[in-house]
């Protein structure tokens, strides 16, 4: 997956199409993401013991990572990345519309 945590990313697709948010947690088995304010849902909660509020909330739902697009911090555009590895073998994520090195 070219999107990691902590990345500022467009949604592409879906009801959220058009809204940006940053990567909360990644499910790279899944291939899917977690992104602050996107697909919101809602959740029927029971209280436990006070320790919670009933009623319903709403949360994100984590979405499939071909429906975002990792914004470029650099030049703040949707990018395409290309992996490339460094001399000392570190392998880094370069954007293809300014070329400038994403990590
Ligand atoms: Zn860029």
């Amino acid at each position: 997956m070219n999107i990691r945590k902590n990345d500022t990313v467009l949604v592409i697709a879906g009801k959220d199409r058009g809204k940006k948010g940053r990567v909360r947690f990644t499910y790279p088995s899944k291939e899917r993401v977690l992104v602050e304010g996107i697909n919101m849902i809602k959740r029927h909660t029971r209280a436990v013991r006070q320790a919670r509020q009933a009623g319903i909330i709403e949360r994100e739902a984590p979405l499939d990572v071909s429906n975002v697009m990792l914004l470029c911090s650099k030049c703040n555009k949707p990018a395409r990345v290309s992996a490339r590895f460094l001399g000392d073998g570190r392998k880094v994520r370069v954007c293809q519309v300014c070329g400038e090195v994403i990590d």
